[in-house]
């Protein structure tokens, strides 16, 4: 950051405004902005009164003595209190009236269907639990994950969950080093993955490339394998395990531990797309009830939903927004398995209509695929059963927001806009569908409990309508603890940067209405002759040109002006790059933010860098950009050839 100013000079200017739909508000949890505004209120003024209430929607074994304590990045929620996050998604379900509701609703990339009950489900995740305890790991160990989109790997957590083992999932795309890596940081002492896991058609080899990973790590006794599609694996006798045997043998009883409120529940690396991931560590009773209450509220779940987060559960969102936040709410959860181009580009609409998906929450990056795919796909489907949409992971630009809106809710589904992270565990900024009106590009207002602010690097407010760093002011629930064994970057990294307040890293805005419009990475932001542009603000303007289908900004130095904008560009199916596109691209960005914003350098590419999540990594680009080289931690890397392919230019 430059010493001289903090703030973000913004010029992003979007005034669309969608109100609630009034159909949708009449049966939403949260009915008008009048509610919504009394309950925040309440749940600001009274933060003790208002968690203790959500905590009564789960079942504890024993109650809390305090509902917070400790300041910071020292704040510990429920204290004293005992539950078991399995217990439930789980139990308090398959025991209750929800036995022979559908709880995983799932279709394989060949086509196949699943479904298992909240009755099915408890029994499978009772008898993995035994198996797990049956090979001597216990309430502490850390147990690493490795597996495709199986109903298998929303098992082995909450099999995890149930007997207070620390599940470590590890994506199930990434490569041998990413996975001995996150294996010896923290020291998992079993493996749980499967034979091969299917993929645009072809079989990914997980269990070999765990093989490969294991000669680096010395804890792991045990790998549990679960058979997907049968091809044939090496086992390595003593230390490999096939699931379905051991379930066999293993007793379909196993009663939850009783797990403190601030017991450790999983560890989760971040993207990678600022640096090298940090392994955070969530705990079990905040983060149970701020998983709870905002998928209740945000994707206002009602017990007939058929409720779709595209996310892999190797993420965050997939842990909170596939796993634990909608089961606790006894929603019908929706799994695939693979890819949304498989066997064509229409598969996810197909699945929609197939399985009456009424919620469909999935990324800005799958949305502007979805469009430079083209409108023919989707109109081969109806979309009739949707009627609630959300977006996560990179700030949405308005264009691609728009067509989401027009294209797949019909102009009948909320928007909502969900912006959060590793770190917070939930949902932190996103309207309330029925009760707060959306806009195109804007995550809109703050969750229940949630005090977001925009400041400068010294920690005062920045007037409204202007950029700065967004932090938050108050602990929450759901926040990580800390940095699995480095509490010191921890608190450097998220309680230091401004005093008083938690870093989130990213530029933000509010405006006159307190709606946050998140402007991308503070480390990304661009400063040419002083003036400090958000990424999203070029990278959206050029995203508004028909032509263009998803764009990068990165800043680059330059002698007069500080920084110079290097823009990086790909195009909607049937255009080609030209001199001419380029010339015209650049003088649109400059009519639509000013002369200022006009891009310096515009490189046309086929793909842009993405980490496997599907954010965009600006960091490879600047350094291509400023160095022609790419030195950076590259572990979570998409695609690796990309790299080569933009340095070799796109003439
Ligand atoms: P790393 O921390 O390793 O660099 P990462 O930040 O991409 O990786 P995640 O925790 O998966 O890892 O992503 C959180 C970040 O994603 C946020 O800090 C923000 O930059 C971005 N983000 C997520 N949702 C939204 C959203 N709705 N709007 C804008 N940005 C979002
Ligand atoms: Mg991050």
């Amino acid at each position: 950051m430059s010493e001289e100013s903090t703030d973000l000079d913004s010029s992003l200017r979007e005034n669309r405004v969608f109100p609630p739909p009034p159909e949708f508000a009449a049966k939403a949890h949260v009915k008008s902005l009048e509610q919504y505004e009394a309950m925040y209120r309440h749940s600001v003024d009274h933060p003790e009164e208002f968690w203790a209430e959500a905590a009564h929607e789960l079942e504890w074994f024993t109650p809390w003595t305090r509902v917070m304590d400790g300041e910071g990045a020292h704040a510990k929620w429920f204290v004293g209190g005992k539950l078991n996050l399995s217990h439930n998604c789980v139990d308090r379900h398959a025991l209750g009236d929800r036995k022979d509701k559908v709880a995983l609703l799932w279709e394989g990339e060949p086509g196949e269907v699943r479904k298992l009950t909240f009755g099915e489900l408890h029994e499978q995740v009772q008898r993995f639990a035994n198996v797990l305890k049956s090979l001597g790991i216990r309430r502490g160990d850390r147990v690493a994950i490795y597996m495709g989109m199986a109903p298998e790997l929303a098992i082995a957590l909450l099999a995890c969950a149930r007997i207070g083992a620390v599940h470590s999932v590890i994506f199930g795309g990434f490569a041998a080093h990413a996975i001995s890596d996150r294996v010896n940081d923290s020291g998992c002492v079993a493996i749980i993955t499967q034979d091969t896991s299917y993929r645009r058609g072809s079989e990914v080899q997980l269990k070999a490339i765990v093989d490969e990973a294991l000669e680096k790590c010395s804890t792991v006794k045990h790998v549990v394998v679960f058979r997907r599609s049968g091809s044939a694996v090496k086992m390595q006798p003593g230390r490999d395990l096939w699931w379905h045997e051991e379930m066999e043998k293993a007793s379909a009883e196993c009663a939850a531990e009783w797990m403190d409120s601030e017991d450790p529940l999983y560890l989760l690396y971040t993207s990678g797309t600022t640096g090298k991931p940090k392994g955070l560590l969530h705990t079990t009773g905040g983060y149970a009830v701020q998983t709870c209450l905002t998928s209740k509220y945000i994707f206002d779940l009602r017990d007939d939903d058929v409720y779709w987060c595209t996310a892999d559960i190797g993420w965050v969102t997939g842990h909170s927004y596939v796993v634990y936040g909608p089961l606790q709410n006894g929603a019908t959860v929706m799994m695939y398995e693979g890819a949304p181009n498989w066997p064509e580009c229409d598969r996810f609409w197909k699945i929609i209509d197939d399985h009456k998906v009424t919620v469909f929450y999935t990324a800005p990056t799958a949305i502007r695929a979805f469009t430079k795919w083209g409108n023919e796909w989707v109109k081969k489907h109806s979309l009739d059963s949707l009627r609630l949409l959300g977006t996560v992971g990179e700030p949405i630009n308005p264009e691609s927001w728009m067509w989401y809106h027009r294209m797949i809710g019909k102009e009948r589904c909320p928007i909502v806009d969900t912006y959060w992270q590793t770190e917070t565990g939930a949902i932190m900024i996103a309207p309330v569908p029925g009760a707060v009106a959306t806009k195109p590009g804007s995550a809109t207002r703050p969750f229940f409990g949630i005090i977001p602010e925009v400041v400068t690097k010294e920690g005062k407010p920045v007037p409204d309508g202007h950029g700065g760093l967004l932090v938050v002011r108050k602990p929450w629930p759901s926040m990580a603890r800390t940095i699995y064994g480095d509490q010191a970057r921890y608190e450097v990294a998220y309680w230091s940067e401004v005093p008083g307040s938690y870093f989130t890293g990213d530029g933000a805005r509010r405006d006159a209405d307190g709606y946050f419009w998140l402007m991308g990475r503070v480390d990304d932001v661009i400063n040419v002759s002083g003036h400090r542009l958000g990424t999203m603000e070029v990278e959206s303007a050029l995203v508004a040109h028909p032509k263009v289908a998803e764009a990068a900004a990165v800043g680059r130095p330059h002698e007069m002006k500080g920084q110079a904008i290097a823009v990086f560009v790909t195009l909607e199916g049937g255009h080609e790059p030209s001199e001419e596109l380029r010339q015209e691209l650049r003088q649109w960005v400059a009519k639509e933010i000013g002369a200022l914003a006009r891009p310096d350098d515009l490189t046309f590419t086929q793909a842009l860098p993405k980490t496997r999540s599907g954010k965009i990594m600006r960091r490879l680009l600047r350094e291509l950009a400023t160095t022609g080289e790419v030195k950076g931690d590259t572990t979570t890397l998409e695609d690796f050839t990309v790299i080569a392919k933009l340095r070799e230019g796109d003439e």
